[in-house]
C-alpha cells in the first residue's frame, strides 16, 4: 500500500496511543483552525502533505485502532497538552493573521481608572504581552494608544508586534455608523490600523451619544438593525485596511450561523469573544467554532472583576475554588495561573484583566507548566454554566419590544436569529413569543 514505508517508521502499539492521540489532535486543530471550513473536505485530496501521511497511518492501522484513538480523544475532550506553548504562541486566524494566545484585558470596572489601564498596559508590554484587548465603550483608548506609541518610540516593540483589539459599540449598530465608531477608536488611539475589530454584542441600542441609553423607567432602549448589513460594513473596514481582521463577540451559534450564511459573505468572522472559564467552559460553542475555523477568545477567565453592575455578588468567587487551589499547589502556581492555563490548553485565546502590576506579571507566567489529562478532567468537572457577566440588557422585555417585533415580522426567521439570548431558556421563550406573534398575525 502507498505510504507503507512511512507507516512502518512508527509502529502502532497501545503504548503509542498518546503519540497518536496528540498527532490526531494536532491534525484536527491545524486543519480546522488554520485552514478554515475548507478543511472539512476530503483528506485524500491532500496527497504529499503532512495530513496525508498522518491520515494514511490511521488508514493502515485499521478502523478499529482509529476508533480507539478517537475515543481516547473524546475522553480527553480535545485537550491540548502542548509544552510548546510559549508567551509568543499565537493561533492562526482564518484570514491568515495571527492572534497571540494571551491578551491583557483592560475593561475598567467602576473601581478601575484610565490611569490604571495605562499603567497596566505599560507593565504588560514590558512583561512580554503582545496582545491588548479593549473596546470603544471602555473609554480608555486614548491612554492605551499613548502606551503603545510610547513603547514603539522606545524600541521595546514595533507596531507589527502588537495585536490590538477594539469593538464596535451597540449604539453604532447601523451600517453607516460602523466606520464612524471605528474612526473614533483610531483617532483616540492615534494608530493607523487596529488588528482586530469585533461587533461587541449582537444587540443594538438606541443610536446616539449615550452609550447605555435607558428610558425614564431605567429600561434599556433597543434599536435593532440587520446584523448582516453591519457585517458588510465591517468587511468594508477590513478592505479599506483600517482593521486587519474582523470578528464578533457574545454571539451564540445561531447568531454566528446568521453571519456565516450571509449571501456573498466576503470575510468570515475570525473569532468569537465570549465569557469562558472553568464554571462556564463553553465546550459546545468551542467545538462549533473550531469546526468553522473561528477562534474562541475567552473573557472573564479569572471569574471577572465582579462588578456589581453585571455580576451577582452572591456568585461563587472563581479564584477561591478549592480544585484550582489544589492543582495550583501541585505546580506551585496560583489559582489564577491554573485557570488561564486550562483555557490555553483547550486551544482558546485567553484574556486576563489586571491593573495590579504584580498580577500582570504573574498572569504571563503560565507557559512553564502543563496540566495533565487528569487535571483537565477535574477542571472540566467544575463547569456549571455560571455566567458572571449577566447583562440585564440581554433579557427580552416582551412589552417594550412588542411594537418593533410586530413591525419586523415579515423578516421573522432573520429576526429570531438576530436576537441575543445568551441564556438558553430565555432564548427559547423569546423564540416562542416571536412564533406566537407570527401565528397570531397570520
Ligand atoms: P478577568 O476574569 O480577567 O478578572 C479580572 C479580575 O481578576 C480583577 O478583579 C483582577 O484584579 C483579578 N486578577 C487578575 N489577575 C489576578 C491574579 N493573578 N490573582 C488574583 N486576582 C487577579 O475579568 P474581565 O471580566 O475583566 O475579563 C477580561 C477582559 O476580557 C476584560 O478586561 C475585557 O478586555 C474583556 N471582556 C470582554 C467582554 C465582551 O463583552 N467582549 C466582556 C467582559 C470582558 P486586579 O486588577 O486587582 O489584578
Amino acid at each position: 500500500m502507498e505510504g507503507t514505508s512511512e507507516v512502518s517508521e512508527v509502529p502502532v502499539e497501545e503504548e503509542n496511543v498518546e503519540v497518536w492521540v496528540s498527532s490526531f489532535q494536532t491534525l484536527v486543530s491545524t486543519l480546522v483552525l488554520q485552514e478554515g471550513p475548507a478543511a472539512n473536505g476530503s483528506f485524500s485530496k491532500r496527497k504529499g502533505n503532512m495530513y496525508d501521511n498522518l491520515f494514511r497511518r490511521y488508514f493502515d492501522c485499521g478502523l478499529r485502532q482509529l476508533l480507539f484513538h478517537i475515543k481516547q480523544l473524546e475522553n480527553l475532550g480535545f485537550h491540548r497538552e502542548d509544552m510548546s506553548l510559549t508567551k509568543d504562541s499565537f493561533i492562526k486566524l482564518s484570514d491568515g493573521n495571527q492572534i497571540p494566545v494571551l491578551g491583557l484585558g483592560t475593561m475598567c470596572s467602576q473601581k478601575g481608572t484610565k490611569a490604571q489601564a495605562r499603567a497596566a498596559a505599560k507593565a504588560a508590554i514590558e512583561a512580554g504581552y503582545r496582545h491588548i484587548d479593549s473596546a470603544f465603550v471602555y473609554e480608555n483608548e486614548v491612554e492605551l494608544g499613548e502606551v503603545i506609541r510610547e513603547k514603539i518610540a522606545d524600541n521595546t516593540v514595533k507596531r507589527k508586534d502588537i495585536f490590538y483589539t477594539s469593538k464596535l459599540w451597540s449604539t453604532y449598530h447601523s451600517p453607516e455608523l460602523v466606520k464612524q465608531c471605528l474612526d473614533k477608536s483610531l483617532k483616540a488611539l492615534k494608530l493607523e490600523y487596529i488588528d482586530l475589530y469585533l461587533i461587541h454584542m449582537p444587540i443594538g441600542l438606541k443610536v446616539g451619544e449615550e452609550p447605555f441609553p435607558k428610558d425614564d423607567k431605567g429600561k434599556w432602549i433597543y434599536q435593532q438593525f440587520d446584523l448582516r448589513e453591519i457585517w458588510a460594513a465591517m468587511e468594508a473596514c477590513k478592505d479599506a485596511g483600517l482593521v486587519k481582521s474582523i470578528g464578533v463577540s457574545n454571539f451564540n451559534r445561531r447568531q454566528l450561523e446568521f453571519i456565516l450564511h450571509k449571501p456573498g459573505i466576503k470575510h468570515q468572522p475570525v473569532c468569537n469573544q465570549v465569557e469562558c472559564h472553568v464554571y462556564l467552559n463553553q465546550n459546545k460553542l468551542l467545538e462549533y467554532c473550531k469546526s468553522k475555523g473561528i477562534a474562541l477568545v475567552g473573557y472573564s477567565t479569572l471569574g471577572s472583576s465582579r462588578d456589581e453592575q453585571w455580576t451577582d455578588p452572591k456568585s461563587p468567587v472563581l479564584l477561591q475554588d478549592p480544585v484550582l487551589k489544589k492543582i495550583g499547589d501541585k505546580y506551585k502556581k496560583s489559582p489564577a495561573q491554573v485557570a488561564l492555563r486550562y483555557n490555553l490548553q483547550r486551544g482558546i485565546v485567553v484574556l486576563a484583566k489586571s491593573f495590579n502590576p504584580e498580577h500582570v506579571k504573574q498572569n504571563i507566567q503560565v507557559f512553564d507548566f502543563q496540566l495533565t489529562t487528569e487535571d483537565m478532567k477535574a477542571l472540566d468537572g467544575l463547569n456549571k454554566n455560571l455566567r458572571y457577566i449577566d447583562l440585564k440588557l440581554y433579557y427580552f422585555q416582551v412589552k417594550k419590544n412588542l411594537e418593533c417585533r410586530i413591525l419586523a415580522l415579515p423578516v421573522l426567521p432573520d429576526l429570531a436569529r438576530n436576537t441575543i439570548h445568551l441564556n438558553q431558556e430565555l432564548h427559547f421563550l423569546h423564540m416562542s413569543v416571536n412564533i406566537w406573534l407570527f401565528t397570531a398575525l397570520e
